[in-house]
């Protein structure tokens, strides 16, 4: 079966090759189930090398020419797909909440218009921003331009789908690449969705590329492909382990933005309500979040007035269907990475940790739906303190100074974010200076601008992408050196001539 009706939406679960939609070369496919039933929703092609083949061959035919057409016009492309995907905005969203359990309310009013505007911010920046002024080298002029670098492919996760995959496709498009995206096997359907919508806009066929498929199939025979030329990822660490080797066989440049976890600190000058509130969000996609501040650092002289606030607005949120627009918390994404987090929730309680709150499925709702759940009286060294559950998972710490909570925030394998409450502005400078993060927040959570960089710090990535940061990793950036009118002179600009003029 080739369409599924997912939420009421049709959704052509085939691969998108070159403008077609086609289905795997040996017609496999794979189950895509619903995390709010575990329901089988939809059917989806089972790409593999053949499909890797094909959808890189279609995006390298198409490149020349998409790379040839002007910013001008290729940033009007990216502006009317943007206008698609406000258009049927309201199917994006119930189609992925029914495939990944996030919140309606937040596809709605958060997550799909963002993807809107991944659009438009790359198509503005290409045609506002991007450029250098060139510059003078012994009457010799220096210009720099970025020029594509050629198939891009990106392979996105399933806890944001739709958002991760158009951050990277946006900007790989107006820098005038050819993509072919690999989205999750868990949460496949959005980006056949996105194919639609940029072929409505007009899009040349192969420029964009949906292969469908699992992880270690499709996406690793993407990976693995030589004629591509940067490899961008968002995922976790042990995949990225897998991608990087495989990538360092060809040498392409990659982009890796993988898990965390990443501290939450409250300094007893800080306002309680505001911290409280903001470490309650640590819980938002059920925990399924690449930022959340999962360690708690408290102070000690308001660990208790902190806990008991904590707990009583933990207890209020509402667990349950993530199409019901009143629900904070949906279920987890399917019946293995529940078991994941299970397991490491009852480790820690079998190591000695002191469950606060949750500490295991909810079971009035059954399926995939955990209670959220803080653990204390935790070894810094174990594992619950340690490892990514990626799972409404938080552990409590207190401290007493300054440099303790420093150094036990950046005693961490990760570096992705970190977040502090406190209410002595320099002490948020002072601090904020010395945290190992690719993005720190003082006094506030989640604020993004995709004109500043973003990505991790050790092992929560490679590399930053937003802004002038995404087009550097898209693109060859060249500095090309034209002689002055009517120079003759060979030995000039020779590397002789600048040794002299060193000397
Ligand atoms: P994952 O690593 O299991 O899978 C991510 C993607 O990689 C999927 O599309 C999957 O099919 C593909 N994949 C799996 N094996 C592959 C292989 N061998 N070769 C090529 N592709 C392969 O991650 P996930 O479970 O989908 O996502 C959760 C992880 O993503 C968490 O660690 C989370 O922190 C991280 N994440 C990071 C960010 C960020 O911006 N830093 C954002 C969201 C999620």
């Amino acid at each position: 079966m080739s369409v599924a009706v997912v939420a009421g939406v049709g959704v052509d679960t085939r691969h998108w090759i070159g403008g077609r939609r086609v289905e795997s070369a040996d017609a496999a496919v794979f189950a895509d189930h619903s995390p709010i039933d575990g329901a089988v929703i939809a059917q989806i092609s089972r790409g593999g090398a053949a499909e890797a083949e094909a959808a890189v061959a279609a995006a390298e035919a198409a490149f020349p020419a998409w790379a040839a057409t002007a910013p001008a016009e290729r940033a009007r492309l990216l502006h009317a797909i943007a206008d698609g995907v406000e258009k049927r905005l309201e199917e994006l969203a119930i189609v992925e909440t029914t495939d990944n359990g996030a919140l309606i309310r937040s596809h709605r009013r958060g997550v799909m218009p963002r993807v809107a505007h991944n659009f438009r911010f790359f198509a503005d920046y290409l045609v506002s921003q991007l450029g250098h002024p060139d510059f003078e080298t012994r009457g010799h002029t220096n210009h720099v331009s970025w020029d594509p670098a050629g198939v891009c492919v990106l392979i996105s996760p399933w806890n944001a789908p739709l958002m991760l995959a158009t951050w990277k496709v946006a900007p790989a498009l107006a820098a005038g690449n050819t993509v072919v995206l690999k989205p999750s096997e868990w949460s496949p359907l959005t980006a056949s969705l996105l194919a639609d919508i940029a072929a409505e806009a007009g899009l040349p066929p192969g420029v964009l590329n949906v292969v469908q498929g699992i992880g270690e199939e499709a996406g690793a025979a993407l990976v693995a492909h030589l004629g591509v030329r940067r490899v961008s990822f968002t995922g976790s660490v042990p995949t990225a382990r897998h991608i990087a080797r495989s990538a360092a066989a060809n040498l392409t440049p990659l982009s890796l933005e993988l898990g965390g976890k990443s501290p939450f600190i409250v300094f007893a000058d800080a306002d309680l309500d505001l911290a409280v509130a903001n470490a309650v969000e640590q819980y938002d996609n059920a925990g399924q979040v690449c930022l959340s501040g999962t360690r708690l650092y408290v102070e000690e002289s308001i660990r208790d007035e902190f806990v008991a606030r904590f707990i009583e607005r933990t207890k209020a949120l509402r667990q349950g269907d993530p199409r019901d627009e009143a629900t904070d918390i949906g279920p987890s994404i399917h019946p293995e990475h529940l078991a994941r987090v299970d397991g490491f929730v009852q480790r820690a309680k079998q190591s000695g940790a002191t469950v606060l709150l949750g500490g295991g499925p909810n079971e009035e709702l059954g399926g995939l739906y955990y209670r959220p759940t803080l653990f204390t009286d935790v070894d810094p060294r174990s594992e619950i303190a340690t490892a990514e559950v990626f799972g409404p998972v938080l552990v409590l710490h207190t401290f007493t100074e300054e440099d303790e909570v420093v150094a036990a925030a950046n005693d961490s394998a990760f570096g992705l974010a970190a977040i502090l409450f406190t209410g002595d502005r320099q002490r948020a400078q002072r601090v904020s200076a010395r945290l190992v993060a690719g993005t720190v927040w003082t006094n506030c959570f989640f604020v993004r601008d995709l004109r500043a960089p973003f990505g991790g710090a050790r092992q929560s990535g490679v590399g930053r992408e937003g802004g002038t940061w995404s087009f550097d990793f898209y693109c060859e950036v060249k500095n090309t050196v034209f002689a002055p009118a009517g120079w003759r002179d060979g030995r000039e600009g020779s590397v002789e001539a600048q040794s002299r003029e060193e000397d």
